[in-house]
Protein backbone atom coordinates (compact mmCIF):
# COMPACT_ATOMS: atom_id res chain seq x y z
CA UNK A 1 0.00 0.00 0.00
CA UNK A 2 2.45 2.36 1.02
CA UNK A 3 4.97 1.48 -1.44
CA UNK A 4 1.74 1.70 -4.29
CA UNK A 5 1.20 5.76 -2.30
CA UNK A 6 4.98 6.43 -3.16
CA UNK A 7 5.10 5.84 -6.48
CA UNK A 8 2.53 7.71 -7.13
CA UNK A 9 4.02 10.41 -5.24
CA UNK A 10 7.15 10.16 -7.27
CA UNK A 11 5.44 10.09 -10.51
CA UNK A 12 3.27 13.09 -9.90
CA UNK A 13 6.79 14.96 -8.52
CA UNK A 14 8.50 13.27 -12.04
CA UNK A 15 7.40 15.93 -14.72
CA UNK A 16 8.04 19.13 -12.08
CA UNK A 17 11.63 17.17 -12.61
CA UNK A 18 11.60 17.32 -15.89
CA UNK A 19 10.33 20.59 -16.57
CA UNK A 20 11.92 22.58 -14.40
CA UNK A 21 15.70 23.41 -15.44
CA UNK A 22 17.47 26.23 -15.88
CA UNK A 23 21.06 27.19 -17.40
CA UNK A 24 23.21 29.57 -15.07
CA UNK A 25 24.46 32.60 -17.44
CA UNK A 26 28.56 32.37 -17.66
CA UNK A 27 28.91 29.50 -15.58
CA UNK A 28 26.40 26.92 -17.95
CA UNK A 29 25.53 24.61 -14.62
CA UNK A 30 22.01 23.14 -14.83
CA UNK A 31 20.22 24.22 -11.90
CA UNK A 32 16.35 22.55 -10.82
CA UNK A 33 14.08 25.51 -10.95
CA UNK A 34 10.36 25.83 -9.96
CA UNK A 35 9.88 28.88 -10.19
CA UNK A 36 9.74 31.45 -12.58
CA UNK A 37 11.73 34.77 -13.05
CA UNK A 38 8.59 37.18 -12.41
CA UNK A 39 7.07 35.53 -9.48
CA UNK A 40 11.03 35.52 -7.62
CA UNK A 41 10.59 39.49 -8.37
CA UNK A 42 7.25 39.71 -6.81
CA UNK A 43 9.35 37.88 -3.89
CA UNK A 44 12.18 40.59 -4.16
CA UNK A 45 9.49 43.03 -4.71
CA UNK A 46 7.93 42.54 -1.42
CA UNK A 47 11.62 42.12 0.52
CA UNK A 48 12.49 45.38 -1.13
CA UNK A 49 9.57 46.93 0.89
CA UNK A 50 10.87 45.60 4.53
CA UNK A 51 14.39 46.64 3.73
CA UNK A 52 12.83 50.34 3.05
CA UNK A 53 10.88 50.02 5.86
CA UNK A 54 13.42 48.78 8.12
CA UNK A 55 16.81 50.57 7.37
CA UNK A 56 17.42 54.31 7.00
CA UNK A 57 18.47 55.60 3.47
CA UNK A 58 21.68 57.80 3.41
CA UNK A 59 21.12 61.61 2.69
CA UNK A 60 25.09 62.02 1.48
CA UNK A 61 24.56 63.06 -2.29
CA UNK A 62 28.56 61.53 -2.73
CA UNK A 63 28.30 58.03 -1.33
CA UNK A 64 24.32 58.21 -3.41
CA UNK A 65 25.92 59.32 -6.78
CA UNK A 66 29.10 56.72 -6.80
CA UNK A 67 26.88 53.71 -5.55
CA UNK A 68 24.23 54.72 -8.50
CA UNK A 69 27.27 55.42 -10.85
CA UNK A 70 28.84 51.97 -10.25
CA UNK A 71 25.24 49.80 -9.51
CA UNK A 72 24.17 51.23 -13.01
CA UNK A 73 27.50 50.35 -14.94
CA UNK A 74 27.01 46.68 -13.68
CA UNK A 75 23.06 46.81 -14.32
CA UNK A 76 24.08 47.64 -18.31
CA UNK A 77 26.14 44.85 -18.65
CA UNK A 78 23.68 42.40 -16.44
CA UNK A 79 21.52 41.44 -20.00
CA UNK A 80 18.39 42.38 -17.60
CA UNK A 81 16.64 44.66 -18.97
CA UNK A 82 13.59 43.37 -17.50
CA UNK A 83 14.70 44.20 -14.13
CA UNK A 84 13.81 47.32 -11.95
CA UNK A 85 16.84 48.04 -11.74
CA UNK A 86 17.31 50.63 -8.47
CA UNK A 87 20.67 50.99 -6.25
CA UNK A 88 20.04 52.54 -2.49
CA UNK A 89 22.58 53.10 0.08
CA UNK A 90 21.20 52.55 3.77
CA UNK A 91 23.24 53.86 6.74
CA UNK A 92 23.86 51.17 9.42
CA UNK A 93 27.28 49.83 10.89
CA UNK A 94 26.49 46.33 9.62
CA UNK A 95 29.54 45.77 6.90
CA UNK A 96 26.66 44.36 4.23
CA UNK A 97 25.06 44.22 0.81
CA UNK A 98 22.53 42.45 -1.26
CA UNK A 99 20.85 42.10 -4.54
CA UNK A 100 17.02 40.99 -4.39
CA UNK A 101 15.51 39.01 -7.21
CA UNK A 102 14.13 41.95 -9.64
CA UNK A 103 16.80 43.89 -9.32
CA UNK A 104 17.04 46.15 -6.45
CA UNK A 105 20.24 46.60 -4.66
CA UNK A 106 21.17 47.40 -1.47
CA UNK A 107 24.57 48.64 -0.17
CA UNK A 108 25.00 49.65 3.52
CA UNK A 109 27.73 52.17 4.67
CA UNK A 110 29.38 50.13 7.14
CA UNK A 111 30.70 47.96 4.05
CA UNK A 112 31.95 51.15 2.28
CA UNK A 113 34.85 51.65 4.73
CA UNK A 114 36.52 49.04 3.66
CA UNK A 115 36.68 49.83 0.21
CA UNK A 116 39.89 51.80 -1.04
CA UNK A 117 38.33 52.57 -4.84
CA UNK A 118 35.02 52.43 -6.75
CA UNK A 119 36.04 49.06 -8.81
CA UNK A 120 35.96 47.28 -5.11
CA UNK A 121 32.46 48.37 -4.79
CA UNK A 122 31.94 47.35 -8.31
CA UNK A 123 33.41 44.07 -6.94
CA UNK A 124 30.82 43.65 -4.23
CA UNK A 125 27.68 45.16 -6.72
CA UNK A 126 29.14 42.19 -9.21
CA UNK A 127 29.15 39.81 -7.03
CA UNK A 128 25.18 40.82 -5.93
CA UNK A 129 23.98 41.14 -8.89
CA UNK A 130 25.73 37.91 -9.67
CA UNK A 131 23.97 35.85 -7.33
CA UNK A 132 20.63 37.53 -8.51
CA UNK A 133 20.55 37.27 -12.49
CA UNK A 134 21.96 33.39 -12.25
CA UNK A 135 18.56 33.31 -9.85
CA UNK A 136 20.21 31.76 -6.61
CA UNK A 137 17.00 32.58 -4.85
CA UNK A 138 14.38 30.42 -6.67
CA UNK A 139 17.02 27.78 -6.68
CA UNK A 140 16.83 28.13 -2.71
CA UNK A 141 13.65 28.04 -2.87
CA UNK A 142 12.83 25.16 -5.65
CA UNK A 143 15.45 23.15 -3.17
CA UNK A 144 13.39 23.16 -0.43
CA UNK A 145 10.05 22.31 -2.28
CA UNK A 146 12.13 18.81 -3.97
CA UNK A 147 13.26 18.61 -0.09
CA UNK A 148 9.69 18.00 1.12
CA UNK A 149 8.67 16.30 -2.03
CA UNK A 150 11.38 13.81 -1.02
CA UNK A 151 10.67 13.73 2.47
CA UNK A 152 6.98 13.29 1.11
CA UNK A 153 8.20 9.86 -0.68
CA UNK A 154 10.25 8.41 1.56
CA UNK A 155 7.04 8.62 4.13
CA UNK A 156 5.08 6.83 1.84
CA UNK A 157 7.57 4.09 1.01
CA UNK A 158 8.00 2.78 4.18
CA UNK A 159 5.62 0.47 6.21
CA UNK A 160 6.20 0.89 10.10
CA UNK A 161 6.11 4.23 11.36
CA UNK A 162 9.72 3.65 13.50
CA UNK A 163 10.68 3.11 9.78
CA UNK A 164 9.14 6.08 8.64
CA UNK A 165 10.65 8.43 11.22
CA UNK A 166 14.14 7.10 11.14
CA UNK A 167 13.89 7.41 7.20
CA UNK A 168 12.61 11.10 7.40
CA UNK A 169 15.33 11.67 10.50
CA UNK A 170 17.97 10.21 7.69
CA UNK A 171 16.86 11.60 4.44
CA UNK A 172 16.32 15.08 6.81
CA UNK A 173 20.21 15.04 7.59
CA UNK A 174 21.28 14.22 4.54
CA UNK A 175 20.01 16.95 2.88
CA UNK A 176 20.74 19.42 5.15
CA UNK A 177 24.53 18.67 5.36
CA UNK A 178 24.91 17.27 2.10
CA UNK A 179 22.95 19.33 -0.33
CA UNK A 180 21.69 22.41 1.14
CA UNK A 181 24.98 23.41 2.96
CA UNK A 182 27.67 23.29 -0.38
CA UNK A 183 25.01 24.51 -2.16
CA UNK A 184 25.24 27.84 -0.56
CA UNK A 185 29.10 27.31 -0.99
CA UNK A 186 28.53 26.92 -4.61
CA UNK A 187 25.83 29.88 -5.04
CA UNK A 188 29.15 32.34 -3.41
CA UNK A 189 31.85 30.46 -5.64
CA UNK A 190 29.36 31.28 -8.61
CA UNK A 191 28.14 35.23 -7.69
CA UNK A 192 32.06 35.54 -7.44
CA UNK A 193 32.47 33.96 -10.89
CA UNK A 194 29.62 36.32 -12.49
CA UNK A 195 30.33 39.39 -10.16
CA UNK A 196 34.16 39.10 -11.67
CA UNK A 197 32.84 38.98 -15.21
CA UNK A 198 29.80 41.97 -14.79
CA UNK A 199 32.59 44.47 -13.47
CA UNK A 200 34.80 43.08 -15.91
CA UNK A 201 32.78 44.46 -18.65
CA UNK A 202 31.69 47.61 -17.20
CA UNK A 203 34.91 48.15 -17.59
CA UNK A 204 36.07 47.73 -13.90
CA UNK A 205 39.75 46.06 -13.72
CA UNK A 206 38.70 42.70 -12.52
CA UNK A 207 41.84 42.34 -10.16
CA UNK A 208 40.80 45.09 -7.70
CA UNK A 209 38.06 42.00 -6.93
CA UNK A 210 40.93 39.90 -5.52
CA UNK A 211 42.38 42.68 -3.75
CA UNK A 212 39.12 43.53 -2.03
CA UNK A 213 37.95 40.08 -1.06
CA UNK A 214 42.05 39.60 0.41
CA UNK A 215 41.90 42.47 2.39
CA UNK A 216 38.17 41.54 3.73
CA UNK A 217 39.01 38.42 4.52
CA UNK A 218 41.82 39.87 7.07
CA UNK A 219 39.26 41.80 8.37
CA UNK A 220 36.35 38.72 9.40
CA UNK A 221 36.84 38.68 12.76
CA UNK A 222 35.32 42.18 13.61
CA UNK A 223 31.87 41.96 14.94
CA UNK A 224 30.00 44.32 12.77
CA UNK A 225 30.65 41.72 10.32
CA UNK A 226 28.82 39.27 11.57
CA UNK A 227 25.75 39.24 9.55
CA UNK A 228 27.14 39.28 6.09
CA UNK A 229 29.51 36.50 6.74
CA UNK A 230 27.01 34.35 8.21
CA UNK A 231 25.30 33.66 4.36
CA UNK A 232 29.22 35.23 2.80
CA UNK A 233 32.01 32.68 4.28
CA UNK A 234 35.63 33.92 3.11
CA UNK A 235 38.22 31.70 3.07
CA UNK A 236 41.38 31.47 1.74
CA UNK A 237 40.12 29.09 -1.48
CA UNK A 238 37.76 32.09 -2.28
CA UNK A 239 40.18 34.17 -2.66
CA UNK A 240 42.24 31.41 -4.77
CA UNK A 241 39.10 30.42 -6.77
CA UNK A 242 38.98 34.37 -7.67
CA UNK A 243 42.43 34.05 -8.96
CA UNK A 244 41.59 31.38 -11.43
CA UNK A 245 38.67 33.14 -12.88
CA UNK A 246 40.83 35.94 -13.06
CA UNK A 247 42.14 35.64 -17.04
CA UNK A 248 38.53 34.91 -17.99
CA UNK A 249 37.72 37.93 -16.78
CA UNK A 250 40.69 39.69 -18.18
CA UNK A 251 39.60 39.05 -21.66
CA UNK A 252 35.83 40.77 -20.73
CA UNK A 253 37.90 43.78 -19.78
CA UNK A 254 40.38 44.07 -22.44
CA UNK A 255 37.39 44.19 -25.03
CA UNK A 256 35.13 46.38 -22.13
CA UNK A 257 34.10 49.84 -24.11
CA UNK A 258 34.99 52.35 -21.83
CA UNK A 259 37.82 50.83 -19.18
CA UNK A 260 37.12 52.54 -15.65
CA UNK A 261 40.48 50.79 -14.26
CA UNK A 262 39.97 51.41 -10.46
CA UNK A 263 37.73 54.38 -10.95
CA UNK A 264 37.65 57.17 -8.22
CA UNK A 265 39.10 56.68 -4.99
CA UNK A 266 36.35 56.31 -1.94
ZN1 LIG B 1 27.23 36.14 -1.86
Amino acid sequence: MKTTLGKIVLLSVMPLFMAACATVPYTGRTQVMFTSESEETQMGMQAWDEVLSKYKICKNKKTNALVNRVGRAIAAVADKPEYQWEFKVFETNQANAFCLPGGKVAVFTGILKYMDCEAELAAVVGHEVGHAIARHGGERVSQGMLQQAGAAIVAASVDSPTEQQLALLIYGGATNLGAILPYSRTHEYEADHIGMILMAKAGYDPRYAIKFWEKFSKVSSESELGEWFSTHPIGKHRVEELKKLLPEAMKYYNKAKVKRGGGAKL
